[in-house]
């Protein structure tokens, strides 16, 4: 079976872009109603100049495609998910070592700390971890359990988007949407509803991978 290489990791990263693109606005919807209306925008902008970047300069291991694309998403996309989606790739980029299955649980959780680190939320605080966490937990008990990567970030993609419509009820505690407190209440959160995207993008692009 082929490998997670830096073309599959590539590829993993046009389909978050795709993604992206294909539902800006209506990140940017979630976003008009508990932040500032612009989740959507400034991610579309940011994951097209992380395409644009790797289309520049193709890296020929994974590690320096994620690092490409933390770099480019921290300079381009701002706001408060520029950062934190940044580090998530520059800390998995840190911790991949190897092209397997087991390999891309450990480096998708080293990125879920590393948002955790840097952005001091708990999961249950309405953010993007909300969709992440239980992502990475399935993820690593599905790999745990030998099942193959494809199903393994099937299962992901299955706990992200749960996680994602589990926000909607809950009041923030972090980010501008802490801003309204219990207004917050009755959307869901856009950073959360983005990085179930991240996840689906990588159960399409890596499917047959690892
Ligand atoms: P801004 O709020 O600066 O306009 P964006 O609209 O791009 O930035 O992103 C908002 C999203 O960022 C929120 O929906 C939330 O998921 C995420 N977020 C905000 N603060 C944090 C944090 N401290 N930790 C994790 N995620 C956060
Ligand atoms: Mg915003």
């Amino acid at each position: 079976m082929s490998a997670v290489d830096a073309a599959a990791v590539a590829a993993w990263v046009r389909e978050f872009t795709r993604l992206v693109h294909e539902q800006r606005d209506e990140l940017t919807r979630l976003d008009a109603a508990i932040g500032d209306a612009d989740h959507g925008t400034n991610l579309d902008r940011g994951t097209a100049a992380a395409v644009a970047a790797l289309g520049a300069r193709p890296a020929d291991d994974a590690a320096a495609v994620l690092t490409t694309v933390a770099m480019t998403l921290i300079k381009t996309v701002g706001g408060a998910s520029g950062p934190l989606y940044g580090t998530f790739f520059l800390r998995a980029a840190g911790a991949l070592d190897g092209d397997d299955g087991r390999a891309v649980a450990a480096a998708v959780r080293a990125g879920y700390d590393g948002v955790v680190a840097r952005g001091r939320a708990e999961r249950g605080d309405k953010t993007m971890l909300d969709a992440l966490g239980p992502a990475c937990d399935a993820l690593d008990g599905a790999v745990a359990a030998g099942r193959s990567l494809e199903e393994a970030l099937g299962a992901a993609a299955e706990a992200a988007a749960a996680g994602r419509d589990a926000t909607a009820p809950l009041v923030a505690r972090k980010g501008r949407a802490s801003y309204l407190g219990e207004r917050s209440a009755g959307h869901v959160d856009p950073g959360a509803a983005s990085a179930a995207l991240l996840v689906q993008a990588a159960a399409t692009a890596l499917a047959g991978r690892g």
